[in-house]
């Protein structure tokens, strides 16, 4: 019922002929939007290639990687969401663990961002961090949960479907140790649950949740197995056009 859901996460890194390059490699070789749905979240000065790309190239989908929550006005260095959905971007990346930790980005912050995303008609990926310490000491509910809640206040049911929710811990992201499918699960189950208390069943069971955190071509079918795991996010390795293939081709 949910669709599978792989976001290529760029980062702060190729330059546009590196992009180029990307583009023209992928091009008729992604799956059906009915079978996954592929998306590259990518820098805001590549946003105009990647949207003229995946105009004709249906299988593939913009994401931004952060924005402001003003539509305009004087914020020297933001990016406006208004302007994102103006060029066709469908989707914004929120909260990312990188950007709570060298952006200071608070879940409040986080918040205001969800709101303008969708007040755009743009889909949020509100990203949920969790650090191993407290995956260990702290109780169920603040670990991964307590992010999830505060993303989502005063978000109402009906926008609340829409929302694409990423468990990123951040002692997988970018380390190479990927969380193991029953810890991913696990996880994904408690957000699941969580959404169930804001929402009710029936919307929760229609909200995609993703895992982000050292996905690869050799670990992606597993984690998709996962009942309550909906898509992944590869960071480093969806930078290889060749390996993205290999990741959004897993099934
Ligand atoms: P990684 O990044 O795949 O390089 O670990 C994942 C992420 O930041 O979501």
């Amino acid at each position: 019922m949910r669709t599978p859901f792989i976001v290529g996460n760029w980062k702060m890194n190729l330059t546009l002929s590196e992009v180029e390059d990307f583009l023209s490699t992928v091009k008729g070789r992604l799956p059906d939007p009915h079978d996954v749905e592929c998306a590259i979240a990518a820098s805001s000065i590549y946003m105009d290639a990647l949207t003229k790309f995946c105009k004709k190239e249906k299988n593939l989908k913009t994401a931004a990687q952060n924005c402001f929550y003003k539509d305009s006005g004087a914020y020297t260095g933001e990016v406006s969401p208004m302007a994102l959905a103006d060029m066709g971007v469908k989707y914004v990346m929120l909260g990312h663990s990188e950007r709570r930790k060298y952006f200071d980005e608070s879940n409040k912050m986080i918040n205001k961002k969800v709101k303008a995303v969708i007040k755009n008609n743009m889909t949020p990926i509100i990203c949920c961090d969790e650090t191993m310490a407290k995956r260990k000491t702290a109780d169920e509910m603040n670990w991964v949960v307590n992010p999830v809640i505060e993303a989502l206040k005063g978000i109402s049911p009906e926008d609340a479907k829409h929302v694409v929710i990423g468990y990123e811990p951040s002692w997988a992201i970018g380390t190479g140790r990927t969380a193991s499918a029953a810890e991913i699960q696990e996880a994904c189950f408690l957000i699941r649950e969580t959404l169930i208390d804001l929402y009710g069943q029936d919307i929760a069971n229609e909200i995609r949740i993703v895992y982000g955190g050292s996905v690869n071509s050799r670990n992606v079918a597993e984690i998709m197995k996962q009942d309550d795991v909906d898509g992944v996010l590869p960071g480093k390795s969806s930078l290889k056009a060749e390996e993205f293939i290999k990741i959004v081709n897993y099934q």
